[in-house]
């Protein structure tokens, strides 16, 4: 293991690989730092563990120090498939490629920072984690928290429809609701790891250990594109951490002198909540909380980000400094690249990953795509997740004859 230590994001303070949540200096976000120039020139992450066949082969990269600790369900290690036929369809001739992120175990690449997040607590020797989500980190963290024999809690808005906790109760999550919105749920989960002292996993910037898993699908774009990083990744964001997560990747891959160049990073959010695009557009630096009411399909990353804005900023000041953007998409457009996903390539996806997609065609749209540009977007989940489809009514053949009419 390479990892050294943990470090301020925002005053440089540095800390021991200890568990430990914001910088106790400043409160800033605190991230994994590992001995660079060594690990690259003893162990180039080109040779990964052929121990492992996910991302877990990256491990040399990752900060868990004995693999005895790693708690796997075969994550990562995801397709990326070319998706010709729809920019074709679109008459755009950039190089259009899907990272199926929906096919990770429990449907969603959450399973990346998770399976690092429950890796570490139970290192560290902790029985139980505790996470607020009212989506798919909570179904990751179950699914890892079963698999380690964890106990897992789980916090939610009490408004949470209980479809979309049902995978998470599934693996044996205890799952609470809260009074008020989501930050209500994000307090009682911090008030857990302070009390009673649970690793705490949710998947926002607070846990430094997830993030990592975040940045390995970086490494398996290096090897899947023959050596070389795209010219544009495409990430639906609600706090951001998969963006972040994934440049730090790629920065290794250059630090590593593996890449010569860094990807755009483009983040993409819904108009119904859009806290860092609006805060992009307007070309600040900070980003504040979405104090609007939300109503959208794309659940997953319809995060107001009250209480933790700071997530935002830094998630904001990465796109910046990559040379990319961030922005929004309608719900019509969020349908729309829904059922091209579907139809047109075959992968089931929920509206949340599907933006990505309708992403590279608005971009296409503004010109601000160049021609055959690789561009990698993020379908971060899967079809089965979504509850919002209406069922149509097949219609009915009572006899032969009325084939040639309905289906001829
Ligand atoms: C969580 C989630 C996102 C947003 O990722 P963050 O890195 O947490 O902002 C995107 N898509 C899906 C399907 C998600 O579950
Ligand atoms: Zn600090």
């Amino acid at each position: 293991m390479f990892a050294k230590g943990l470090q301020c994001r925002s005053c440089g303070a540095h800390y021991s690989l200890e568990n430990r949540y914001s910088c106790e200096a400043c409160g800033g976000i605190l991230e994994v730092t590992y001995n660079y120039p060594q690990a690259f020139v003893q162990q180039p992450i080109i040779n990964p563990d052929a121990s492992f066949d996910g991302m877990w082969k990256y491990r040399a990269l990752l900060p868990v120090k004995d693999a005895q600790n790693i708690v796997t369900l075969g994550e990562g290690n995801t397709p990326l498939l070319d998706a010709l036929r729809l920019s074709d369809q679109w008459r755009a001739p950039v190089r259009l490629l899907l990272k199926a992120e929906m096919l990770n175990p429990s449907g969603s690449f959450k399973d990346r920072p998770s399976s690092v997040g429950v890796s570490v607590a139970k290192e560290r020797g902790y029985k139980k984690i505790v996470i607020s989500s009212s989506g798919n980190a909570s179904a990751a963290a179950a699914a890892y928290a079963a698999r380690a024999g964890m106990e897992c809690v789980v916090f939610v808005p009490a408004s949470t429809d209980p479809n979309k906790v049902v995978q998470a109760q599934a693996y044996g999550a205890r799952v609470l609701c809260v009074p008020g919105n989501f930050s209500a749920a994000y307090d009682m989960a911090n008030v857990c790891t302070r009390r009673f002292g649970w690793a705490n996993v949710t998947s926002t910037f607070l846990n430094p250990y997830t993030v990592e898993g975040d940045k390995t699908p970086a490494y398996e774009l290096y090897h899947q594109l023959g050596g070389k990083a795209p010219d544009y990744v495409i990430i639906p964001i609600g706090a951001g951490p998969l963006l972040v997560g994934m440049y730090k990747g790629f920065c290794e891959l250059l630090e590593m002198q593996l890449i010569h160049t860094l990807p755009k990073m483009i983040g993409v959010q819904v108009d119904a909540c859009e806290p860092i695009a609006r805060a992009f557009a307007a070309g600040s630096n900070a980003v504040q909380g979405w104090e609007h009411p939300i109503d959208t399909i794309a659940g997953g990353i319809a995060d107001p980000l009250l209480g933790y804005a700071n997530d935002g900023t830094l998630t904001l000041a990465v796109a910046r400094k990559s040379g990319g953007a961030i922005l929004s998409l309608s719900e019509a457009e969020i349908w729309q690249a829904m059922r091209e996903v579907e139809q047109v390539i075959g992968l089931y996806c929920e509206p949340t990953g599907a933006v990505a997609v309708g992403a590279v065609k608005k971009l296409w749209e503004q010109d601000a795509l160049e021609k055959d540009a690789t561009i990698v977007s993020m379908l971060t989940g899967h079809g089965f997740k979504f509850s919002g489809r209406r069922a149509q009514k097949p219609p009915l053949i009572e006899n032969a004859d009325q084939l040639e009419q309905i289906v001829g």
